[in-house]
């Protein structure tokens, strides 16, 4: 799959996976509304049922129109007749248990000159201590003027557990578009790990075949006649060989490194190590490659204590690895390798005034296969796999390394060891 058809793929899913929601959206809505107008309907019923037989009780003979008024969640009767408490709330119970209404609910008598509530209840009903099981007999509003008032607290909970199929529904498509996101993401770490296998063969076979070429090339050169009476030209394509040689070698290398990764755990050969010479030894090759680009490395092994736990052949590939980046990556490389210790660790600091990272890069860079294109600097050659391994090889002697970097402002990678492992 190219990558317009990905991202024409990715757009006409997440525009049905939108409609879709939406649909759910609004049926669930509807369906909301609906319930909502059931619930009210029935209150209405339950109430004036109420009214009516507080009147017959009441022996009141008068027609009370349209009693029952609602704002929002709270219906209030308008009925100014006599009202006793415990009746009230027994009458509420009994109808609303019998229109299968909520069976907690809180209920005022007001009285209308004041606008203020004279008496409040709650009523539990599955719980045994209701609030109107104190004693308020006697205690009755038989003057004008006064009327009651209902209220659900649990309203909303009731509408959406009678909504269960709609749950339901909404839960599965919430699994469908999970999946859809969850798919759309292994597609796409896919294809870009495909896009970094495929850069990081090209590469390798570049990487290769250049000095196996200039290896052939050389030889055939020293194979001709009578190249025994130009001695200067023999060592010199003797030297093109030994250098295209250590090229391979190295490159051969870094591959072998992460083969060693790819099988599961590091196994690490722990000695006492001499930092300070791992790095010294570490510099050999590379000074020639510094000094070929007209710069220099310089040493300020400044530590104290530089004696750590480790395994010498990662360690040393690792520094090997931080000073290869640090002169490969620098037009004119001026690199400073710092060394302190601190209480804990064993600390070195990889200067450059190279080319250094962008934001976004620097969190990277540690990612397999991971390469920063530097436009026309891009002649620079590499797999993307120097610091996937360091990282990896820190890791395992439970250090840490961390960058600091400015694009065209160089770049200094700091590692730490620790000396207690
Ligand atoms: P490679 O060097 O083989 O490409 P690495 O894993 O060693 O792979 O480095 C990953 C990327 O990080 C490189 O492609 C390079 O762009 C960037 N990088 C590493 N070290 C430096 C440095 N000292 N200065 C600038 N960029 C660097």
């Amino acid at each position: 799959m190219d990558r317009s058809t990905i991202r024409i793929v990715i757009i006409l899913g997440l525009i049905s996976i939108i409609g879709i929601v939406s649909i759910q959206l609004i049926w669930v809505k509807k369906s909301f509304d609906n319930q909502d107008q059931v619930f009210n309907d029935r209150v209405h019923i339950a109430l004036n049922s109420v009214t009516e037989k507080i009147l017959t009780l009441n022996k009141d003979s008068a027609d009370i129109y349209n009693p029952v008024m609602q704002r929002g969640n709270h219906f209030r009767v308008q009925m100014n007749d006599t009202l006793h408490p415990v009746l009230l709330a027994r009458l509420l119970t009994e109808e609303f248990t019998r229109n299968n209404l909520s069976r907690n609910f809180e209920y005022g008598i007001y009285d209308c000159f004041t606008d203020s509530i004279v008496y409040g209840g709650i009523v539990d009903i599955d719980s045994t201590t209701d609030s109107i099981s104190r004693d308020i007999t006697g205690i009755k509003w038989d003057q004008d003027g006064h009327s009651f008032g209902v209220y659900f607290p649990d309203k909303d909970i009731e509408i959406i557990s009678g909504m269960k199929q709609w749950i339901f529904t909404s839960l599965t498509l919430l699994l469908v578009v999970l999946f859809f996101v969850y798919s759309m993401f292994v597609i796409l770490k896919q294809k870009r790990l495909s896009e970094v296998k495929t850069d990081f063969i090209n590469n390798m076979t570049h990487e290769l075949k250049t000095p196996i070429s200039t290896i052939s090339l050389s030889s055939e050169v020293l194979m001709q006649e009578g190249i025994a009476q130009e001695p200067e030209r023999l060592k010199q394509y003797a030297g093109i060989i030994k250098n295209e040689n250590d090229r391979l070698k190295r490159q051969v290398d870094k591959v072998l490194q992460i083969a060693t990764l790819e099988n599961g755990e590091i196994s690490l050969r722990k000695e006492n190590l001499d930092m300070h010479g791992i790095i010294r030894s570490a510099l050999g090759t590379l000074q020639v490659m510094a000094a070929e680009k007209e710069g220099s490395v310089e040493l300020e092994l400044a530590a104290d204590r530089f004696e750590i736990q480790g395994d010498q052949v990662h360690l040393t590939n690792v520094i090997y690895n931080l000073l290869d980046n640090a002169i490969k990556y620098s037009e004119r490389p001026e690199v400073k390798v710092i060394t302190e210790s601190t209480a804990k660790h064993f600390v070195i600091c990889f200067k450059d005034n190279g080319l250094g990272l962008a934001r976004e890069d620097r969190d990277r860079i540690f990612d397999k296969f991971y390469r920063v294109s530097h436009g026309n600097v891009h002649d620079v050659k590499g797999f993307g796999l120097g610091l996937f391994y360091v990282k990896r090889i820190l890791d395992a002697h439970r250090g840490r390394i961390s960058v600091t970097s400015e694009l065209g402002n160089g770049s200094m990678f700091k590692v730490e060891l620790p000396f207690n492992q």
